[in-house]
């Protein structure tokens, strides 16, 4: 096993992965931007070492400069986590050659499922079901015409895509020609390739993906699926395991395409495919995501499996730990990734310094967060603050559950997607576990929180906590004794205002 390993990512996923190395007992090495100096991750790794200026550009997108660091402290591997260079091929290759492991599959590997035109033409080579699509070839010409035989509506993809970019909707035969034209310029600021797929659209499809893990000794099995239909901008936010429509015949036969995909690229350590479910309950190959999820705890949660050990493990050449008989998924389990945007301002990023983080606490519920009180969010990176997860027996256990602990999540300084979160959690579609990728469209369009519904003791506090730090930083003695004292010096009139007027 490795005993120094460098993580090439900030917030909660580094948070993530530096425990898990606390807890086999590997030093880790944190790289941060001159924005993270004060970051969770920086001050809980082992060590840090500063990579550049707060844009990604300059510091967290830095391959070579994350190499050299990892090179110079010691390390022998780099984690890279999602976003940031995780499904880069070429940082990948770079860091084998700088002697180093990268905790992740091959660069090979990496690259055959990169593309999603090359990638759908591997998984029908390999008998994986896809959405019908026509890419044979990218001239507007033959587009147009393969668009007639797939029929309406349709979708216009980039073959580089990712995050919903260069996708583009496209409802009748006359709205084509403009939409070719758009999705191209998209994909070409976005990805610097302006190569366009079609897809057959699929009117009220359910995201279902599976987990896959693979070792270096010839062994792939699969970790059961992620519902993960719930997503606004075709982004996720809540996910969940087991997902309420697969039956077990449907699973089995999934988990299987699943196997057979990531076994025809010869894939090894984490890997997610996903798959898009339809109304008849066919279903169709989407894309693979060649790193670890944000979505990975529900997965944990059911499976009792640690996948970030699990991928340092087979990263360190072990064999897996387990075979495909001696998993099995129990009870169930949700995440709500909890944002920092506003709900009553269109969902825009909210931005500041987070003046009270308390995190709801007890048996079944996890907190992955990448922030803590007196923690700045910034625009510079994803405003994901942290992740919810919870675990019960079954799913109406696990709905209730995931509501208190909501409630009881308080985070004071900046706007945060939590009531619209609870909102959704207490739909009754989603309570009935019929959400598609449409529902969050559909039913939150005109959403708008219920008016403030925060104490007046809670900005109180939050704002007399900001004021003690703030006199604390400042150099002035600290304050003692407990504020509620109505005898503590401390606790005077003006100190109070001074805290307000901030
Ligand atoms: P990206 O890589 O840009 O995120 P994906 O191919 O992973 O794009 O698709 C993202 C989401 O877009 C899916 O989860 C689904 O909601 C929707 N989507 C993608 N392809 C289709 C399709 N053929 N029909 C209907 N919805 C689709």
């Amino acid at each position: 096993m490795f005993d120094r390993v460098l993580i090439a990512n900030r917030g909660e996923i580094a948070v993530r992965i530096i425990r898990a190395c606390q807890e086999m007992g590997i030093r880790t090495v944190a790289v941060y931007s001159e924005a993270d100096a004060q970051a969770l991750h920086t001050t809980l790794a082992d060590e840090a070492v500063l990579i550049g200026p707060p844009a990604p550009g300059q510091s967290y997108l830095r391959a070579h400069t994350i190499i050299q660091a990892a090179v110079e402290r010691g390390c022998q591997a780099i984690h890279p986590g999602y976003g940031f260079l995780s499904e880069n091929a070429d940082f990948a290759a770079a860091v084998r050659r700088a002697g180093l492991v990268f905790i992740g599959p091959t660069p090979e590997a990496m690259a055959a499922m990169g593309s999603k035109t090359a990638a759908r033409a591997a998984m029908a080579a390999a008998g994986v079901p896809m959405v019908p699509g026509f890419q044979e070839s990218t001239a507007d010409a033959d587009l147009l015409a393969a668009a007639d035989t797939l029929g309406f509506p349709l979708l216009v993809k980039a073959a580089a895509g990712g995050g919903g970019k260069g996708m583009r909707i496209v409802p009748r035969p006359q709205d084509l020609a403009d939409a070719l034209q758009s999705a191209r310029r998209e994909a070409h600021n976005a990805f610097g390739d302006d190569r366009i797929y079609l897809e057959k659209y699929l009117t009220a499809p359910r995201h279902v993906e599976f987990q896959v893990l693979g070792d270096h000794h010839g062994q792939v099995i699969h970790l059961f699926e992620r519902e993960c239909s719930v997503q606004r901008r075709h982004q996720k936010i809540i996910e969940e395991t087991p997902s309420p429509c697969l039956t077990p015949a449907l699973r089995a036969n999934m988990a299987a395409a699943a196997v057979q995909a990531a076994r025809a690229v010869n894939y090894t350590n984490a890997g997610t495919i996903e798959f898009l479910v339809d109304q008849e309950r066919n279903f169709y190959f989407l894309e693979m995501n060649t790193r670890l999820q944000v979505e990975h705890p529900i997965t944990e949660a059911v499976t009792g499996v640690d996948l970030v050990k699990a991928q340092l493990r087979v990263a360190a050449g072990e064999p897996l730990p387990f075979s495909q008989a001696q998993i099995s998924q129990r009870g169930h389990a949700i995440e709500c990734r909890i944002y920092a945007e506003d709900p009553a301002n269109q969902f825009l990023p909210s931005i500041g310094r987070i003046l009270t983080a308390v995190e709801p606490v007890g048996p079944g519920v996890r907190v992955d967060a990448g922030i803590s009180t007196g923690s700045q969010v910034m625009l510079h990176y994803d405003p994901m603050l942290a992740k919810l997860i919870v675990w019960d027996e079954d799913r109406a256990e696990a709905l209730g559950k995931m509501a208190w602990a909501l409630e009881h999540y308080v985070i004071l300084g900046v706007a945060t997607n939590i009531p619209f979160l609870l909102a959704v959690i207490r739909h009754p579609v989603f309570q009935a576990g019929e959400a598609t990728t449409h529902f969050v469209e559909e039913h939150f369009s005109d959403w708008q929180p219920a008016a403030d519904p925060l104490p007046d003791e809670a900005l109180i506090a939050a704002a007399l906590s900001d004021f003690l730090e703030g006199q604390a930083l400042a150099g002035a003695p600290a304050p003692t004794g407990d504020p509620f004292d109505p005898y503590n010096p401390w606790r005077q009139a003006d100190h109070f205002r001074l805290g307000h007027g901030r």
